[in-house]
C-alpha cells in the first residue's frame, strides 16, 4: 500500500469507527445486552462527502442528518452507494414532502400534523417511512419533542397510517456529567418504551446515546446510539 494514497481523514475515521463499535460492544457485554444489539447511526451533520465515503469504506451504512438541504446535496453525491439515510433533525411541516421522498428513518416525529403529512407524502412504490417519536423527556421548552404524557395518543394515530411505520422512540436528555444521573433519565424514557410496545408491531427502536453518553444508554436498553463527534471529530 502507497501510504500516500490513504489521506488523514480517512485513517481517523476508520480508526474512530473502530473505537466506537468497541465501546458499543464493551457496553453490551457489561451491561447484560445481546451481543450487536445496539446499531450505529454515524452523525454526519456539517461534514463533507468524503467523510461518509470513508466511513462508507469502513463499513458503516446508516448516516443521520440534521439539515435538509446539506443531506439532500450529498444524497444527490452518493447515489450509487448502499447509505441508509436518518434524519434526525427537527421537522418543519413545510419540509415533510422531501423528507418523505428522501430518507429511509425519520427520528424526530412530534406532532400528529406531521406524522399525518409523512404518511401521505411517502412514494407508494418505497418501503414504508421508519418513524420513531421524540420525547422531550426534561420538559425542555428549547427543544422538540412530546411529553410522556401526549405518546399514547400519537401512537395510536400512528399505528394506523398507512406507508409509514412506527419504530420506536428517540430521545435527547439535557447534557448530564453524572453517570447514574444519564442512566436515571434513559431508564424513563425505557419504560415509556416498554408501555407503548406491547401494542406496536415492528415497535423495536430506542434510539438513545449520544458521543457523550452511549455508555448510560446503552446500560438502559438503547437499540440505536447516534455519534457524531467521536466518528468525524468536532463540528465547527
Ligand atoms: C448532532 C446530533 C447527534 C450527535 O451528537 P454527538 O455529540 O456529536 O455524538 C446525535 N443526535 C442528534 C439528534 C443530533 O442532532
Amino acid at each position: 500500500m502507497n501510504k500516500q494514497t490513504t489521506s488523514g481523514e480517512e485513517t481517523d475515521i476508520a480508526k474512530s469507527l473502530v473505537h466506537a463499535r468497541h465501546r458499543i460492544h464493551a457496553a453490551e457485554g457489561q451491561y447484560d445486552r445481546a451481543a450487536n444489539s445496539v446499531a450505529l447511526l454515524a452523525v454526519s451533520k456539517t461534514k463533507p462527502v468524503t467523510a461518509i465515503q470513508h466511513a462508507l469504506a469502513a463499513g458503516q451504512t446508516d448516516f443521520g442528518e440534521n439539515y435538509l438541504d446539506e443531506a439532500l446535496e450529498k444524497q444527490a453525491a452518493l447515489t450509487d452507494s448502499e447509505c441508509r439515510w436518518h434524519y434526525i433533525g427537527a421537522i418543519q411541516s413545510n419540509k415533510t414532502a422531501a423528507l418523505a421522498h428522501s430518507f429511509d428513518w425519520i427520528h424526530g416525529v412530534d406532532r400528529e400534523k406531521i406524522a399525518r403529512r409523512l404518511a401521505e407524502q411517502r412514494p407508494t412504490e418505497l418501503p414504508a417511512l421508519n418513524c420513531c417519536i421524540q420525547i422531550n423527556i426534561d420538559n425542555e421548552p428549547s427543544k422538540a419533542g412530546i411529553l410522556p404524557d401526549q405518546l399514547p395518543a400519537l401512537c395510536e394515530v400512528m399505528r394506523n397510517l398507512p406507508n409509514i411505520r412506527l419504530r420506536g422512540l428517540m430521545v435527547i436528555p439535557a447534557a448530564r456529567e453524572d453517570f447514574a444521573a444519564q442512566r436515571k433519565v434513559f431508564a424513563q424514557v425505557k419504560k415509556l418504551f416498554l408501555e407503548q410496545q406491547a401494542g406496536t408491531p415492528e415497535f423495536d427502536t430506542l434510539s438513545m446515546g449520544m458521543s457523550a453518553d452511549i455508555e448510560a444508554a446503552i446500560a438502559e436498553g438503547s437499540t440505536m446510539v447516534r455519534m457524531g463527534t467521536a466518528i468525524f471529530g468536532a463540528r465547527a
